[in-house]
């Protein structure tokens, strides 16, 4: 049977977004929602592989993710949004697909070595400072323990994610590929021992501009540099003017280096805001103003406010409308029905190609 192009991708519930996560994935999932069928999905249970000993603020941030996508533009009519959770199914097949993934293959997930090279580390420095007893603190209260079961087999839950769908695109970056690789990998044991009843997942490369963070490094919650999707007109006005921009330039008559360059490692975080919210034309132009010192730092930045005010007006005029009419969990609950009905039938497909039904 021919089937048609489905998109799956899915993000960690990690509460407010900000412009990276904007810019390196839900733009990209607003535009794929006019040309193909996708779900989206909040991944609940792939946060419990790495954040399992503080679920506090599991809900809140399930919520406030919701209505990010919603605010950036994703629209319950157009594309499927739903809680993982909230479909069981992703858990059977995540079990299924365990039974043909090589234990090697989990164990060579660069993410997974990655983590226990850092945890080795963490270990090692607080070893330094204070003892084991400080390490076994730690370990309870920063949750250091990443040696589990449930962090080894996250990407076998990643490939049920996708597979459940029959998601043969998934939105990923250069640097997620190996990630998709495996997915890859584990539809193809699967269908060798039970028959072809999974397409591989094709990658479909989106764009990931560079989006430094307010003191120029990349944008992160942990390094408290971000701009939220959700800024209110004050803020994002304070923080705007308090965005890293060229330190040699002490007059606006200076010639400033706006890009990246050995005087200047981070680049100016304005301009590279101005690339994302001008057009091309006023880019080049701001930065020849810039280098000539014909613009000072305070001006270009008023222009760039300019630029961000009007998308920013529209997330919160979206994010507003849908908080008012307390829309997220009946958007989630009606999502999960979407997501159950064909999550089903792929089981349905799955049980009896393993003679299971
Ligand atoms: S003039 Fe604009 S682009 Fe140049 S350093 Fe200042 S803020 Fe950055």
């Amino acid at each position: 049977m021919q089937r048609q192009d489905v998109v799956f991708s899915g993000m960690r519930p990690t509460g407010r977004l900000h412009l990276g996560n904007y810019w390196g994935a839900l733009k990209s999932w607003v535009a794929l929602q006019d040309r193909f069928s996708c779900f989206f999905s909040i991944v609940d249970w792939h946060m419990l592989t790495t954040g399992y000993s503080d679920t506090s603020k599991l809900r809140d941030n399930v919520s406030e993710m919701t209505l990010d996508w919603l605010a950036a533009g994703l629209d319950p009519a157009k594309c499927v949004i739903f809680r993982q959770s909230d479909v069981p199914e992703h858990a059977e097949l995540a079990l299924m697909l365990g039974m043909v993934t090589p234990l090697s293959s989990v164990e060579n997930n660069p993410t997974w070595k990655e983590q226990l090279q850092e945890l080795s580390k963490t270990k090692a420095g607080l070893a330094a400072e204070g003892g084991q007893t400080r390490y076994e603190e730690n370990k309870q209260g920063a949750n250091y323990e990443l040696r589990t079961y449930g962090f080894l087999g996250y990407p076998v839950l990643q490939a049920a994610d996708i597979l459940l769908y029959h998601g043969n695109k998934v939105p990923v970056g250069q640097d997620q590929l190996p990630h998709l690789e495996l997915s890859r990998e584990i539809a193809r044991k699967f269908n060798k021992a039970f028959g072809e009843i999974f397409a591989e997942p094709q990658p479909l490369l989106t764009p990931t501009p560079r989006v430094p963070g307010l003191d120029g490094r990349k944008m992160s919650k942990s390094y408290g540099n971000s701009i939220e999707i959700y800024e209110s007109p004050a803020s994002l006005e304070t923080k705007v003017k308090g965005m890293y921009t060229d330190p040699g330039r002490k007059k606006a008559t200076d010639p400033g280096r706006p890009e990246p360059c050995a005087e200047n490692p981070p680049g100016c975080t304005a301009y590279a805001m101005h690339k994302l919210y001008a057009d091309e034309s006023f880019v080049k132009a701001r930065g020849e103003a810039c280098r000539a010192g014909e613009i000072g730092c305070m001006a270009c930045k008023k222009e760039l406010l300019c630029e961000m005010s009007g998308p920013f007006d529209e997330f919160r005029r979206r994010r507003d409308a849908y908080a008012a009419e307390g829309g997220v969990e009946r958007i989630l609950a009606e999502g999960a029905l979407k997501a159950r009905a064909v999550a089903g039938k792929t089981m349905d497909e799955v049980r009896k190609a393993m003679r299971l039904r």
